[in-house]
């Protein structure tokens, strides 16, 4: 009995330490605060701009579409669907936190502008990911890396910059030429 109120006195000692120190919890509230805006700046700030992908040095007479080249490319679209599909589950959850957030009407005509856009960037995320799905597909297929069009290369640089290309540069320059005279 003795023992177990001792035990009670520290605990109760423990706790006027943490009441008679009141700047440690202060700063730590304060940092938790500061965090929330930055990652919701993170997820407005994503879409649009052009993805970088790990750079690839192959080795002299490195076979084209190689085992060494071909790992590279499946991590480098793995880890390109992952990413992308943390932003979709990162984007409805800040939605459904942002429906609940305002009632004030004018808030809500600026944030139902927000959430038309970022709808829009999940489609284009969607699509994406289709598009990498038939990608790894062709690594399976062993077509990976060859144009649609012609057959030849498309080219390790070409494919470090677009992963997803399924045409040359010469049958897309031709592709877009033709796509510019249609909308004429
Ligand atoms: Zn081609």
């Amino acid at each position: 009995m003795a023992q177990k109120k001792s035990l009670m006195q520290k605990a109760i000692d423990a706790a006027k330490k943490v009441v008679a120190k009141p700047i440690t919890p202060k700063k730590v509230a304060k940092k938790v605060v500061a965090k929330k805006p930055i990652a919701q700046k993170k997820v407005a700030k994503k879409p649009g701009s052009l993805k970088k992908f790990n750079s690839y040095t192959p080795k002299t007479n490195e076979k084209y579409m190689g085992k060494s080249q071909i790992k590279h490319f499946i991590k480098i679209l793995n880890d390109w669907k992952l990413e992308l599909s943390n932003d979709i589950d990162r984007t409805v959850s800040h939605m459904q936190a942002e429906l609940t957030a305002y009632a004030d009407p004018n808030d809500r005509a600026s944030q139902e502008s927000d959430m038309a856009l970022e709808l829009r960037n999940r489609d284009r995320e969607r699509k994406l990911i289709k598009k990498i799905d038939r990608t790894i597909l062709n690594i399976a297929n062993d077509e990976y890396g060859y144009c649609n069009g012609c057959g030849e290369e498309i080219g390790l640089n070409r494919l470090l910059a677009r992963p997803t290309a399924t045409l040359c540069i010469d049958c897309k320059t031709l592709d877009e030429i033709r796509e510019r005279k249609m909308a004429k």
